[in-house]
């Protein structure tokens, strides 16, 4: 029954509902472009908080071992001061000079490695100053990205979500309306469509030129395109032609 009713439709109308499937799927296409570039952008955002982490973490790394060092410096100075106590103690029981001579050397050696260890750890503190700078600057940075990310992330899901309840529907109505052309007509979409670029097996005159191609269209032939009483495929790319109602004198 279905069969009778379909040869019963006219090839305007045939066009028509060619035209009708080609903007639903074209439509699908559209939506599938747009949520396949939102993801990369997100992408783009987590390397960069990663990328803050991992010098973050370096940095804090680098402030630890200088203050590691700066705690070492005091310790060592510690141990050079009761060092120089236990020395003059010395000196108090010599029993010539010599000895008194040569604790005297290692005093004046302890006392400098005091004063190197005291301007290595000024050096120290001046590091992890400017060191600490730059991480609070990189720490803000990161947490003003986490957020932007957190953000576009929900964007995104939500987005997903909407697109793919919309892409759903829009792939039910692509079916039904494939469904109601004859195989021929159906088989020819099926086969433009998958081999077009675009995805455009139907496209209107577009300014005299074939609307997928952009090559110009015979005058005679764009009154037979308008006539809509035959299917009329561009004769370069081959795609079905349908007039442009705006073209239409
Ligand atoms: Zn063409």
């Amino acid at each position: 029954m279905a069969k009778t009713a379909k040869k019963e439709e006219t090839i305007a109308e045939k066009l028509d509902s060619l035209y009708s499937l080609q903007l639903i799927d074209s439509e699908i296409d559209r939506i599938r472009t747009v949520r396949g570039e939102l993801p990369l952008e997100v992408q783009d955002l987590e390397d960069e908080v990663q990328g803050l982490d991992t010098r973050i973490e370096k940095m804090q790394e680098e402030v630890k071992t200088l203050e590691t060092e700066i705690s070492d410096r005091k310790n060592a100075n510690k141990d050079a001061e009761a060092a120089i106590s236990k020395y003059k103690e010395q000196q108090n029981n010599v029993r010539n000079n010599r000895e008194f001579e040569s604790l005297s050397k290692e005093i004046e050696f302890q006392e400098l490695e005091i004063k190197l260890n005291e301007k290595k750890s000024k050096e120290g503190k001046a590091k992890i100053a400017n060191k600490k700078e730059v991480l609070d600057e990189a720490l803000e940075r990161r947490n003003f990205r986490a957020e932007d990310l957190k953000t576009k992330k929900a964007e995104l899901d939500e987005i997903v979500a909407e697109t793919q309840a919309q892409e759903e529907k829009l792939m039910k109505k692509s079916a039904t309306a494939l469904k109601k052309l004859d195989d021929r007509l159906s088989n020819a979409y099926t086969r433009l469509r998958s081999s077009a670029k675009n995805g455009l097996a139907v496209v209107r005159v577009d300014r005299d030129s074939c609307g997928g191609c952009f090559n110009k269209i015979p005058p005679q032939r764009q009154l037979d395109i308008q006539a809509k009483k035959k299917v009329i495929v561009c004769e370069h790319c081959g795609r079905i032609l349908v007039p442009n109602p705006e073209e239409a004198e």
